[in-house]
């Protein structure tokens, strides 16, 4: 079956030049969200735990129990709230807090121009006043930003509108609570001289999803796919490889087989137009469920060593290449 490499040392690197940046360890909390954003979630935990990353941000209260043993505390961004010492709930709406069980521990997000989750602006001050009725434990006010990773200037308007968050929390009368907006794209882009805890994704797996115009942080990829060769056999000029023949071959040529496919998750739309590999070879004709077929005799080949990139060539995301990565293709360490 393929398989995933890690690198280590890529991965420390990242996280060192965030750390570098907002000026601490502290004030970084690792998104790991979908299996880690295809890494692999237990792996990566591991590996933020050993870098000296104490804090976590997940999906749901199912990642969170696994990860539990690396870190001091987790945010969860999407589940109901209830009492677990160790994790904070995000609230997304008014109703959220209507769900929340008393006594659990609560970040309350507020839509500042997303239009995604949270209450809005105007609903701060209710919002507020249920979560104290409810006996809930504000530990946080989050935000989140829409347009971070684009030439705009709208992460200003949104940076704007949570200062404004900021000031109406502490007016209500809320002391102690943590205030967060940074994901990577903002956390690149802004100076984060005010010390809020950075959510990071992307930047730590070594992505920066900004125009090139941005000149910010040197990141390294962390991922790479592999696949194993399963057979290898002559084609003669003109003989036709894999389903509805759809690649010719031009000349006589050795291809050989290799065992990834889209039931790993990767994408059988790329043969349309041949997805080149991470080495230069184009892959011939359709992707299988399980095969792909490329002109090398190699054991090994890398399909894939840069998210960035490979997204581009399918026209979509590094984290879209990454999160299809089925949980079940073996991670391995280096
Ligand atoms: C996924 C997510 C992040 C991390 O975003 P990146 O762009 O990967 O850094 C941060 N905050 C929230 C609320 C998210 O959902």
């Amino acid at each position: 079956m393929a398989f995933i490499k890690i690198n280590k040392q890529n991965f420390f690197h990242n996280l060192n030049q965030f750390a570098l940046k907002s000026g601490s360890k502290k004030n970084i909390a690792i998104v790991l969200k979908d299996n880690a954003y295809g890494h692999g979630l237990e792996l990566m935990a591991q590996l933020a735990q050993e870098f000296g990353l104490t804090q976590a941000v997940v999906r749901n209260h199912v990642e969170a129990k696994i990860i539990k043993p690396y870190f001091n505390q987790i945010l969860i961004l999407g589940d109901e709230a209830f009492v677990d010492k160790q994790c904070s709930f995000t609230l997304n709406s008014l109703k959220d807090i209507v769900k929340a069980k008393q006594g659990a521990t609560v970040e309350l997000k507020v839509d500042t121009g997303m239009h995604r989750n949270g209450v809005a602006m105007s609903e701060l001050e209710t919002a507020l006043k249920h979560i104290q009725e409810k006996g809930l434990i504000l530990k946080g006010v989050m935000t989140h930003n829409r347009s971070a990773d684009e030439l705009s200037s709208e992460l200003f308007w949104q940076t704007k509108n949570f200062n404004e968050v900021k000031q109406r929390v502490t007016a209500f009368g809320f002391t102690d609570i943590r205030f967060h907006a940074y994901n990577s794209a903002s956390a690149l882009r802004l100076t984060c001289s005010n010390k809020d805890l950075i959510r990071l994704g992307i930047g730590a797996y070594g992505y920066n999803e900004l125009p090139d115009v941005y000149k910010t942080l040197e990141l390294k990829p962390v991922l790479s796919l592999w696949a194993k060769k399963v057979a290898t056999r002559k084609l003669k000029k003109g003989e036709r490889v894999g389903y509805g023949g759809q690649f010719i071959a031009p000349k006589n040529m050795t291809i050989s087989t290799y065992d990834l496919g889209y039931g790993d998750g990767w994408m059988r739309s790329n043969s349309m137009k041949p997805f080149v590999t991470a080495e230069g070879l184009p892959m011939l004709g359709r992707v299988s469920m399980d095969y792909i077929i490329l002109e090398s005799e190699k054991e090994e080949v890398c399909i894939m060593n840069d998210a960035l990139s490979a997204g581009r060539q399918v026209q979509t995301i590094s984290y879209e290449i990454l999160t299809q990565l089925h949980t079940d293709i073996e991670r391995v360490l280096i």
